[in-house]
């Protein structure tokens, strides 16, 4: 088995990558919380792992990745304090929190599908796991840091400091994270404005609650990830990967919670990918430039000036190392969608080539097979073995023009390379392409086209759902709007 290594978030180094169980690989991700569509900051982490999954798979891993979904506790400030993220959807659209939960679950599914990313082979969801989180709050609070003021339960983080270092992870320590929280307002049950919930007691407008020996409330939002993980992967895993913007406080406190509860900080690589920006800007809906990705797949947004298909993002995702911020313009997508152009239509011509050469040892076509496996062990350097890879389509080019001639070997290693790495762990394949996988794709594209179109409608936009019809047909699909829905075809 070849050796992959990562960079290690705990350790700040590029690490060999040794599993725990021989063979195997766990892996936790902290996934969306469902109260909106799926924007670009989901697609990142998504594509992230997924080449990740794909990668260790393909050199023989089993995998085991567990994809959480965060439907409760997820609090609008500080992730702590204000209304549950979910709740005041479902208050503003006068639905039951679950049907929210229910509704943008599936957009987020199927802006997966379409972007080529595999469903995990585990995805809880925090309210299916209220009583593994309540489980873990007693055994905090035995271990004595945790307390109960007023009916929620806080974790005590300058106890736990004295016994362990909160901060680890994000490279902290905690005179640093005092001077960045602000102060209790006086309102607050916490004793210190850096200890973080465990337990919240309910007020009475708050609509998603369970009884608990403390109070009738809900988990604090940390608490999911160390519950779903344990449960899933065990005390002890090999990777938790999530977000750059998670590692502090998320991800800290789910350290904290283990070692309280379970005598581990369980992790043995964090991988955080680094964030998106817009035009040099960070994304964010008070700014303006808040993208969602059915949004770019459909160019309706002022931001766009078209559309992008799922595999332009994935491509242009993958252009950059997971570690390196990645700015979206215009310009970097269509330098993208060219590039991926190009490469495509490498891949279709390889087809058609013929083999005139003799074999040789050590070929270019070795060395760039080669060259790519050790980039994407080596950290996951996509961009890396996307340079080699263009490397294969000027040869692929020049056997088509004729200026160079390729043995049978290297045609067949030419084939496996884009078979195997670009199409199977890279994930970029051709959504023009014939055949039921680029026909499935097409199908989720245009649900979630008319989707949109239809709450236009409903929103007696008639501009916007007029502009989505022409639009499609521009590229050649009709659609008609009947008693049954909207049809469409090619
Ligand atoms: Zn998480």
């Amino acid at each position: 088995m070849r050796e992959v290594y990562i960079t290690n978030t705990l350790s700040r180094q590029k690490e060999l990558f040794k599993p725990i169980t021989p063979g195997m690989v766990g892996l936790y991700v902290c996934g969306p919380t469902v109260y909106g569509d799926a924007h670009l900051g989901h697609a990142r982490p998504a594509i992230t792992y997924d080449v990740l999954v794909k990668l260790f798979k393909n050199l023989g891993y089993k995998v085991r990745y567990v994809r959480n979904i965060t439907d409760v506790g997820h609090l609008e400030h500080d992730a702590d304090e204000g209304e549950d993220k979910i709740a005041k959807k479902a208050r503003l659209e006068q639905l039951e929190p679950m049907e929210v939960v229910q509704e943008y679950t599936e957009r987020y599914h199927e802006a997966m599908r379409a972007l080529n990313v595999a469903p995990p082979s585990i995805e809880p969801r925090a309210s299916g796991h209220i009583i593994e989180q309540m489980g873990i709050i007693r055994k905090i609070i035995d271990a004595g840091y945790a307390y109960e003021s007023n009916g929620s339960i806080y974790f005590d983080v300058e106890k736990y400091n004295k016994d362990h270092h909160y901060g680890i992870l994000s490279g902290r320590n905690l005179e640093e994270t005092k001077e960045g929280t602000r102060d209790l307002d006086g309102q607050s049950d916490k004793r210190a404005p850096f200890d973080f919930a465990l337990w919240k007691k309910a007020s009475p407008e708050h609509i998603m609650h369970w009884p608990s020996e403390w109070s009738e409330g809900f988990p604090g939002w940390h608490l999911e990830c160390s519950a779903m993980s344990e449960k899933y992967l065990g005390r002890e895993f090999d990777i938790h990967g999530g977000g750059m913007d998670l590692m502090f406080p998320h991800h800290e406190c789910e350290i904290a919670q283990n070692v309280a509860s379970r005598g581990t900080g369980g992790v043995h690589y964090w991988m955080h990918n680094n964030m998106i920006t817009i035009n040099g800007k960070k994304m964010g809906k008070s700014l303006g430039n808040f993208i969602t990705l059915s949004e770019l797949f459909s160019g309706n947004n002022d931001v766009l000036a078209q559309a992008y298909s799922p595999m332009t993002i994935r491509f242009f995702i993958l252009q950059a190392h997971y570690r390196s911020t990645l700015d979206f313009s215009n310009e970097a997508l269509q330098a993208a969608e060219k590039g991926l152009a190009k490469m495509l239509t490498a891949a279709k011509d390889l087809k058609s080539l013929q083999a005139k050469a003799a074999a040789s040892e050590n070929s270019e076509v070795q060395q760039i097979y080669e060259k790519c496996y050790e980039a994407l062990c080596d950290d996951l350097n996509t961009p890396v073995a996307l340079s080699h890879i263009f490397d294969a389509v000027r040869i692929i080019n020049s056997v088509k023009a004729d200026q160079m001639q390729i043995s049978s070997e290297d045609l067949a290693l030419l084939v496996k390379l884009f078979d195997e790495v670009l199409g199977g762990i890279l994930g970029i394949v051709d959504e023009s392409a014939q055949g039921s996988k680029s026909a499935t794709v097409l199908e989720g594209l245009m649900d979630i086209v008319l989707k949109e179109r239809q709450e236009a409608k409903a929103a007696r936009n008639w501009a916007k759902s007029d502009e989505i019809r022409d639009q499609l047909k521009a590229l050649g699909i009709t659609i008609k709007d009947g008693k049954e829905g909207t049809e469409w075809s090619l």
